[in-house]
Parts: C-alpha cells; structure tokens; sequence
C-alpha cells in the first residue's frame, strides 16, 4: 500500500517587514517526516500534461500538486448536469493524481462560486474530490453568501474532510468587496490556527484592480497558518518592452500569497478532432505560441523575440540545463521521425517555466528570509535592463 504525504502543519517562518509596504513571507510546511518551504511552485495539471505530451523522462521538481479541472464559466451546467462531463473529469483527475503519488496533492475545480444554500452542489464537489485516489486535501468551491452561512459551511466541509483523513482547502475571491474579504480573512485565519485549515484558495484577479484586497490580505500575512494559494491566474498581456510580458507572479508573492496555480483551459472535444485532421506543419512559423518565462526578471521573453535575440539568456533549470536556444528547439520543436511538432515548444516552455520558477523562488525566500524584499526588486530591475539589452536586435 503506498502512503499518501499528508500535510500535518502549517508554520510561519518568517515575514519580511520591508517598510516599502512590500514583503512576502516563508511557510514550513510539515508533510509527514519531512518538510517544505514556500513560497513554492505546485506541480499543475499543465506540467502533468506538457511532461505526457513531450514523453519527458527528466524528474520535475516539486513540493506540492494542485491539479485542476475546468467548469468556469458555462462549463458550471456540465459539472452539475452533465454526467458523462463530470465522469470524464473524475478520470482525468485521478490520471493526475496517479502522476503526482509522490506529493501532497490537491484537486481544484475551476468552477463559479455556488451560493450558500446550494447544499447539494458543495455536496457533489465534495463526493467527486473524495473519490479521487491519493488527494491529500479537498478544496470547497467559492461561496456567494453571508459571513454566517459561509461559516458554517467552511466548519461542515473541514470537519467532514478531517472524519475522512483529508486535509481542508476554502477558497474566496479578489473580486469579493473589501468588508467581506477581511471578515472571512480573520475567520479563516482562526481556522488556520486550530489546524483545521491547510489551504486557501484565493481566486485570481489582476492586482492593479483590487488593490484593497492585496493590502488586506497582505496586513493579514502574519496569522494566516494556511499556504496561500492564488488559483486560476491568467497571463499576463502587459508588455513593458515589445515581446517582454511582464509577470505578476512577484507582486502576488510580495502581498502574502505562497504559491500560484495557473488557470486549466479546457480544450472541447470537437477542437482535439479537428487538430488531428490539419495537415502536417512544414514550419517553424506555423507551431503554437509560447513564451519563455525569465522569472529573475519577472518576466516572460515572446517566442518571436526569443528566435530573434543573437544571445538569448541561457537557463540552468532542470529541462533547459544550460543549453542554447538551438540545442532546445532540436531537442522539443522535432517529432521522433524529424517532422516539426506542432506544440513540442510550448510544452517546453511549460516545463521550463515551472522548473526555473522552482529555482528563482529558492532565492525569492532567501531575500525574504533577510527582510530584502527591496534588494530582491533591485534585482529583478536589474535583470530586466540586462534583458532589454539583450533584446535590441
Ligand atoms: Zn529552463
């Protein structure tokens, strides 16, 4: 019988008090004998689906999986309606949960939040999470309701996941008005203190937009004993110079989130049908966008720039390691017979973006560790103008 890594606790090790009003904090996260720190980059459904898909053999490092599937939007009918839909999803989530055995994992369903009363729906998210084999946390769906009736659905769904050995995850949303946001912040935060809570789920939306909730989930940093988990983060579109995109990930890490978890897009059946029938690629102008992630400079190198640039930075992470631009495009842009691939780039721009965000967040908590959030931002600038420079082609 394999054991499942369990998280038995949660704490605080240090916060940066930089009086910059910036300054992310340092998790150790016990997990059976051993531990982890954070913040840290959790193994996601797009790893676990980019690493099938290249027949990648190289180890991906991780501390933790949140693996999701998507109902946003007018998806929300099929997870309720639908049952081949959420059969299909079930299957799917234990193929990656089979993939991640090793770590502490976590199943999130994208899903628009249920209102309080609709009992049935929480019961149904709860059912389809528990039946996956070898999740260590279940992850309630958001809430529309009051402070009360949120509550005690929070209490049901931790108490219920403890009677069946399962850690908790709750989750709230940015977009929530800023009363609200803080009240269920400071209960959640007693829940996180009891141990009742391991996770929280917080819903993205673009920090510039709701900054009142950054600042108070930020003020709050210091007594929240649950790894903060942004979920659904979209890309980013904002180029500060042409094919830069600037990455948010900083900035959420800077306000008190731990760890991030990019947004699953589901792909419709009928799309997969309709790629298989296009005719072969023939070239290198035709495969999938895709970006290079540079997360020492908090930003993401577009694929055009990144064919162009005569010395395109090189990357020490476990999938790059070390090798040039035209090493790597050899090794993942060519099937096994020598035809272009279609994806075999963007995939491994994917894994690449997971494995050296795993390295530079090692240096992200060294300089928190230190009260250095603004050295870390020195830094970062510092690597974004050696970028640029790099850049004028
Ligand atoms: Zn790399």
């Amino acid at each position: 019988m394999i054991s499942i890594p369990k998280i038995n606790q949660v704490k605080i090790k240090n916060v940066d008090t930089s009086l910059s009003t910036k300054g992310g904090r340092v998790l150790e996260v016990s997990c059976g004998s051993h531990h982890f720190l954070t913040p840290t980059r959790p193994l996601s459904s797009t790893e676990i689906g980019a690493k099938s898909y290249l027949g990648y053999r190289g180890e991906l490092k991780s501390d933790i999986a949140a693996i999701a599937v998507d109902f946003s939007g007018k998806r929300k009918e099929l997870f309720l309606k639908n049952n081949g839909a959420l059969n299909r999803s079930e299957k799917l989530l234990q193929s990656y949960s089979d993939a991640t055995f090793n770590l502490p994992s976590m199943p999130v369903i994208q899903i628009d939040p249920f209102k309080a009363d609709e009992k049935s729906h929480f019961k149904l998210a709860f059912e389809v999470e528990r039946s996956i084999e070898g999740v260590d946390i279940l992850s309630m769906p958001g809430v529309i309701g009051d402070i009360e009736s949120f509550d005690g659905l929070v209490r049901d769904w931790c108490d219920s996941s403890e009677d069946n050995g399962f850690g908790s995850a709750v989750q709230l949303s940015l977009t929530e008005d800023v009363t609200s946001f803080s009240e269920k912040l400071d209960l959640l935060a007693e829940y996180s203190s009891s141990g009742s809570l391991q996770v929280l789920n917080i819903q993205y939306a673009s920090p510039s937009k709701y900054r009142q909730q950054l600042a108070t989930l930020w003020g709050k940093r210091e007594k929240i004993h649950a790894i903060i988990n942004c979920i659904g983060m979209t890309k980013s579109k904002y180029e500060s110079t042409p094919g830069l995109v600037t990455d948010e990930e900083t900035i959420l890490l800077q306000n008190g989130f731990d760890m991030i978890t990019k947004k699953k897009h589901s792909v419709s059946q009928g799309f997969v049908k309709y790629l298989a029938m296009q005719p072969k690629i023939t070239s290198m102008q035709d495969i999938d966008d895709y970006r290079i992630a540079r997360h020492s400079a908090s930003v993401s190198i577009k694929k055009d720039l990144w064919n162009r640039m005569r010395h395109p930075p090189e990357c020490s992470c476990s999938v790059c390691r070390g090798q040039e631009r035209d090493k790597l495009i050899d090794r993942f842009g060519y099937l096994d017979n020598g035809d272009i691939s279609k994806s075999g780039l963007r995939y491994y721009s994917e894994l690449h973006d997971h494995q050296s965000d795993m390295q530079e967040l090692e240096v992200f908590r060294r300089y928190t560790v230190s009260d250095g959030a603004e050295e870390y931002d020195r830094r970062v600038s510092e690597n974004l103008s050696e970028l640029r420079d790099l850049s004028k082609v």
